[in-house]
């Protein structure tokens, strides 16, 4: 792996010039997070933002609500979110009855302790992986991870190193490396270079395409740069010059 020379903090700051100052769009607790993640499929911002809206004002979006609500109502207060809406009502349903029964409707409350069992604990629900464990850690306060936008793991990658790798959680594990070692341990410097990344994944360095002649931190860009691990310039690279 080519060793980067460009710092984290100077790209962040790039990044926040262009973008703004962040904030999360989704529930932060971790439950009503759970409920979130399941309102839109494929799972974005926009999608769930769109189910999660039908859903409160449809049916609501506690425990109790949840499991009163036949499944088919629930779908269709979900459909606004996207596809399989059966499927992800049947989720939430699980989800509110493992709250209820396992955890006495409380979940926040049984997310203490070391920090590989609440990790367990949460990768225990649908849908959840490290990155989804790591980011309900982070924004509930629980932990300072180093998280990484679960669909943005290229772009810290790519400027560092020129190019993400084939495999998903090695350039996942590249990314939360670098956070780790070049942010502060805090809530508010990990928070931000989660939101930075995540705004700056969606909006221009996407995963196909890039759109780097727009680019705020082109310049620091290994990938645009043309640093490729044995490939050859982009079509955008191209045409940005
Ligand atoms: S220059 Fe292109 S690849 Fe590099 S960060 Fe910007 S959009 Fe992403």
């Amino acid at each position: 792996m080519p060793k980067a020379s460009v710092a984290v903090p100077e790209i962040l700051d790039k990044l926040e010039s262009f973008y703004g100052h962040q904030e999360p769009c989704w529930p932060t607790d971790p439950y009503l997070f759970l409920v979130w993640w399941h309102c839109g499929y494929p799972a974005s911002d926009a999608a769930c933002a769109k189910g999660w809206e039908a859903l409160s004002s449809q049916v609501g979006t506690s425990p109790q609500q949840l499991l009163e609500t036949p499944i088919p109502k629930m779908a269709k207060a979900l459909k606004p979110g996207g596809m399989v809406p059966e499927l992800r009502a049947m989720r939430l349903k699980e989800i509110a009855s493992r709250i209820e029964n396992e955890f006495a409707g409380d979940l926040s409350a049984a997310l203490t302790g070391p920090l590989k069992d609440i990790r367990k604990t949460l990768k225990k629900f649908p849908n959840i992986a490290d990155p989804g464990a790591d980011r309900i850690m982070l924004f509930a306060d629980i932990a300072p991870i180093a998280a990484v936008p679960s669909n943005c793991v290229h772009v810290l990658v790519r400027i560092l190193h020129g190019k993400e790798r084939e495999n998903y959680g090695v350039t996942y594990r590249e990314a939360q490396q670098a956070i780790e070692a070049e942010t502060p341990a805090t809530f508010l410097a990990r928070k931000r270079a989660y939101l930075l990344l995540k705004r700056h994944g969606q909006e221009l360095c996407k995963r196909t395409n890039p759109k780097c002649g727009m680019c705020p931190v082109n310049s620091l860009c290994a990938y645009f740069a043309g640093h490729l691990r044995g490939g050859t310039k982009t079509s955008s690279q191209r045409s940005a010059g």
